[in-house]
């Protein structure tokens, strides 16, 4: 992934691609101290489209305000501002000319000092972006994934911050996801530290019973902003979403139920456990959410061309 041609945003410059290392002691590769974001720009400006052709970064503003209030809860000094970050985003969609993208923000202490008690640590920060085809297989997205329930518990909130998305927190989803795919199942469902439902590896988690919409309170799980997005999405059309405790049997007898997340979007679950939800494909509540949700990104609902952020900065 490092040997290719293109740039990455590095501490305010755009230097080559090959030429964005880190020195062996960088401290955050000791102790996993540091933030990150995952972010996508989508081809706007396609069939039906309201907005002029070209790569919008979508909900580009609340990534980046997550992103320095992840920093806050770390107590990471963040050396450039909001602004500042959002155009770099937008500057390596451009420079590296891409269309569509995933777009990886971090924030990480560098090699100034080491051990737990380094005190002369300084913030650096990155912005890179590159082609990504989807998350998941097309026909993923049509017949829904199998899900184990993990061995591995979330994160209790006083062991490490759910609000915060960072680095660290991520051995704890590689696990169960390692464990998941090892299991032949393409994702894992993570409880909190009592039991009850938290979210996926990198995903927030919905079921829908009798019409009714349900996700776990943000407790144990991230402030997801496709979790935030499918929230108001599915009140305007007029479901009630209610956000509570959940358990893992209501997810058996659940109606439908799906992930959400930048690199997932709205994904079905056809199963959990061998438990086959529902009819065991995507149900039509989780269409219609999914659809809306692509109409969003890609630009063809005018109600909510405010999530976009066009990167040539029209
Ligand atoms: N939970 C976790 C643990 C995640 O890593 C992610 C991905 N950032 C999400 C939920 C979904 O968040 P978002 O919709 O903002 O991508």
């Amino acid at each position: 992934f490092a040997d290719r041609d293109g740039v990455i945003w590095f501490d305010g410059e755009l230097i080559p691609w090959r030429d964005a290392r880190v020195h062996v002691l960088t401290h955050t590769l000791h102790y996993g101290m540091g933030v990150f974001e995952g972010v996508r720009a989508y081809q706007t400006g396609v069939a039906g489209a309201q907005t002029e052709s070209g790569p919008s970064i979508f909900r580009l503003q609340e990534h980046t305000r997550r992103l320095f209030r992840s920093a806050k809860i770390m107590n990471m000094p963040m050396p450039f501002d909001e602004e500042q970050l959002n155009e770099a985003h937008c500057q390596v969609v451009r420079e590296n000319n891409l269309s569509e993208a995933y777009l990886r923000p971090m924030a990480f202490y560098g090699s100034e000092g080491m051990g737990l008690r380094a005190d002369a640590l300084q913030t650096h920060v990155i912005v890179a972006a590159w082609e990504w085809p989807s998350y998941m297989s097309p026909e993923a997205r049509e017949l829904g994934i199998k899900v184990n329930t993990s061995s591995y518990t979330r994160h209790h909130v006083n062991i490490s911050m759910c609000k915060a998305k960072a680095n660290g927190n991520y051995i704890n989803s590689m696990l169960a996801l390692q464990e998941a795919v090892r299991n032949g199942c393409e994702e894992a469902l993570l409880l909190d530290p009592e039991g009850y439902v938290a979210e996926g590896s990198g995903e927030n988690i919905f079921i829908v019973s009798d019409g009714v919409l349900y996700t776990p309170e943000l407790t144990s799980c991230l402030d997801g902003i496709t979790r935030r997005s499918v929230i108001q999405l599915a009140e305007e059309c007029g479901y009630r979403v209610v956000e509570k405790r959940i358990t893992r049997d209501e997810v058996y007898i659940a109606d439908e139920a799906f992930f959400t997340g930048t690199a997932a979007e709205v994904l079905p679950i056809r199963m959990l456990d061998g438990r086959t939800i529902g009819a065991g494909r995507r149900g039509p509540v989780t269409r219609r959410l999914q659809q809306l949700y692509f109409d969003a990104v890609q630009g063809r609902s005018q109600a909510h061309l405010g999530w976009l952020t066009d990167v040539s900065g029209s």
